[in-house]
This record gives C-alpha cells, sequence and structure tokens, in this order.
C-alpha cells in the first residue's frame, strides 16, 4: 500500500451500545465502502437486515474539495434519515476515509488519457477497496464489501477479483454480491429521489467530467 494513503479515520458518529437481547446482535458486521449517497442507498436497503453495517466512505479520487463535501453530505444525510426509519436494529455508523487526492493522482500517473472502465480505473477501485479492507481487519470487522458494484458502468469481474485477493491478503471475508443485480442500480435511483439526495452525473476524478454527456446515465 502507499505511504501516500494516510489511514487516518475518525469515527463522526460515536459508536452505539446496543439493547440487551436484540435478536439482530447475531448479525455479522461489514464494512462498506461507499462511493457517495446515492449508490450507498440500495447497499444499505439490501444488507441491513444480514449485516451489522458501518459506512467507510473513502474517496480520494475526487478531485473537487467542494464535490467531495456534497457527496459526503449526501452520505450523511441519507444515513440519517434512514436511522429516524428504523427501530428494530442499531443505527448505521459512518467511518470518514482520510480525503487525500495526492495519493490518487500518484497511483494514476500516466494513465490520465485511459477511458472509463480501463487501467486507470482498477488502480483507483483497488485503492479505495484496499484502504477499506486495511481498516476492517484492524477494528474486528468480519466482512468488507462496496457500493462501487451498483453503477453500470463498473465491471463486477474485477471488483470480485480485487476483492478476493484483498480477502485473502487481509484474512477477512469480501461479502461477493453485485449489487447492480435484481434492479439495484433503479433502486438506487429510487431511493436517492424519495430522500432528495444530490446525485451526481460523473464518477469522481477530474478525468471522468470529460466523459460525460447531458443524457448520459449517471454513476
Ligand atoms: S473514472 Fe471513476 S473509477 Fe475511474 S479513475 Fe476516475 S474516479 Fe476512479
Amino acid at each position: 500500500m502507499s505511504n501516500m494513503d494516510k489511514r487516518i479515520c475518525e469515527r463522526e458518529t460515536e459508536s452505539v451500545s446496543l439493547p440487551q437481547g436484540d435478536v439482530h446482535l447475531a448479525r455479522p458486521s461489514v464494512l462498506l465502502h461507499s462511493c457517495c449517497g446515492p449508490c450507498s442507498t440500495a447497499v444499505i436497503e439490501r444488507l441491513a437486515e444480514r449485516y451489522r453495517i458501518v459506512i467507510f466512505f473513502y474517496n480520494p479520487n475526487i478531485d473537487d474539495e467542494e464535490e467531495y463535501k456534497r457527496r459526503l453530505k449526501a452520505q450523511e444525510d441519507f444515513v440519517k434519515q434512514y436511522n429516524a426509519s428504523i427501530n428494530y436494529h442499531e443505527p448505521i455508523t459512518i467511518v470518514r476515509g482520510n480525503w487525500n487526492s495526492k495519493a490518487f493522482h500518484e497511483r494514476s500517473k500516466g494513465l490520465e488519457d485511459e477511458p472509463e472502465g480501463g487501467k486507470r480505473c482498477r488502480l483507483c477501485i483497488e485503492q479505495r477497496m484496499e484502504v477499506t479492507a486495511e481498516y476492517a481487519a484492524m477494528n474486528g470487522f468480519e466482512n468488507f464489501t462496496t457500493t462501487l458494484s451498483v453503477s453500470p458502468h463498473k465491471d463486477y469481474e474485477m471488483i470480485l477479483s480485487i476483492g478476493r485477493n484483498l480477502a485473502a491478503r487481509f484474512g477477512i471475508n469480501f461479502v461477493n454480491e453485485d449489487f447492480k443485480k435484481k434492479n439495484g442500480f433503479l433502486r438506487s435511483i429510487e431511493l436517492s429521489k424519495a430522500h432528495e439526495l444530490y446525485r451526481q452525473n460523473y464518477c469522481g476524478c477530474n478525468y471522468s467530467k470529460r466523459t460525460v454527456e447531458p443524457s448520459e446515465v449517471p454513476e
């Protein structure tokens, strides 16, 4: 892992003590890497019954600070609304990874002109999943995964192979689930609208802004 990837993370919310006798105590924990609030909506909905979820918001690929803040706020807004709507298990918390776009640029040097889905994207996704897996292993999580597969632009086979390698390296389980399946992407659009979340129309790095067309499916 690059030395540039500082792993200083901070809990945004306090950890939650669970009520005694809660049947959901038996659920295993998952650290869910999240790229943005909208993508996380459908994934949280799908995983919450089976896992105790902690969100890991880690996206050094986003160059623009205003954009980074907008996406973080959308994430926080959704989690707040979600937590207010549930009463049968503990609230979801957010861990915010260090935002260091320099680390992303060092990794992607020479790959600036790659098309979306190419070599730059593999490194970018690997960086985000690697830091997630390391944080999960260091903090006693049983599982990790990422919201990235919700997007139709993301190749699940690539995500799965990265996830498996990291799982073996860090000794934790990767949740093998392609979240775009079973209409996951459409569901994320529906939920984003219902919760009035900010929803970007490009992936995240400055290079991905070049490929945005007004009619393009948002990320
Ligand atoms: S297009 Fe998206 S996945 Fe690819 S490098 Fe840029 S931010 Fe990362």
